[in-house]
């Protein structure tokens, strides 16, 4: 099985299906909504991330779709299972981490697993139609990204305050959570563009198959037609596919089904 292919399969049957968030009119405004799980052994070890740390990035990748879309983050469900050897104390930590994010927690699930099981729903709005999607990027549009990649921090910051200033100057943003290989190739096929990359911007610790393929940077990547502060990494072509320096470059990052 293979992610992509699942993703476009449902997307068939639904045009909300397939973007960092599903996009719903309301009024002036359009809710975005963006769910994701955080996994115990998957997403994050107990022994190196602490309650409150697993709180934080729980949120952090919704948010992070929020901002992904030029949103503002409203509000918060958490639906957690706690295994046994999470007590009070744990969940309370986590919690504390959860709101951190300053964004309002509106309700959820308290459950029991086997292993620590988190599973969050973000709602955020933009004004109705000026939601960043994926499938907008234009042939010789600049491609950015808002930092350098390949060396995932414990704890992330969601980029919401760049996501806003990029509302009406993108015209494709997705966040960065598979890996740069994989999500610009997702990018590229929203869009029904290619991509020739050149230099990519490596954080401390980083190397180039790291930052290339290894996921979890949660920076935005994006395209513009404007020249812009932030890192620009290559061009959107006509010709399909991801290349660097010329060569193809096969995306890599993280897939759960392979
Ligand atoms: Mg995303």
């Amino acid at each position: 099985m293979n992610e992509r292919a699942l993703v476009r399969q449902l997307a068939k049957h639904s045009p909300r299906i397939g973007d960092d968030c599903a996009i719903i009119p309301h009024g002036r405004e359009d809710l975005l909504v963006t769910t994701d799980q955080y996994i115990e052994d998957i997403h994050f070890r107990r022994t190196t991330h602490s309650a409150a740390d697993v709180g934080w990035n729980a949120v952090a990748r919704g948010l992070s779709d929020i901002a992904a879309m030029g949103g503002e983050a409203r509000h918060v469900f958490v639906s957690l299972a706690l295994p046994p050897w999470a007590d009070q104390r744990w969940a309370n930590n986590f919690f504390r981490g959860v709101r951190a994010h300053g964004v309002e927690l509106a309700g959820g699930d308290l459950g029991h697993a086997p292993q620590l099981y988190c599973d969050v729903t973000v709602i955020g709005v933009c004004p109705h139609g000026k939601a960043l999607r994926r499938d907008g990027a234009q042939v010789g549009d600049h491609i950015y990204v808002t930092g350098p990649l390949g060396k995932p921090r414990k704890r992330f910051l969601p980029r919401l305050k760049i996501g806003l200033t990029l509302r009406g100057v993108a015209s494709a943003c997705m966040d960065l959570s598979d890996g740069l290989s994989l999500d610009l190739a997702r990018l590229c096929e929203a869009s029904g563009v290619g991509a020739e990359l050149g230099d990519i911007p490596m954080a401390r610790g980083a190397t180039l198959a790291t930052a290339l393929h290894g996921g979890e940077d949660y920076e935005l990547l994006f395209t513009s037609r404007r020249e812009l502060p932030h890192f620009r990494v290559g061009q959107i072509v006509a010709r399909r596919g991801v290349r660097l320096n010329g060569r193809t470059l096969k995306p890599q990052g993280y897939d759960h089904f392979q």
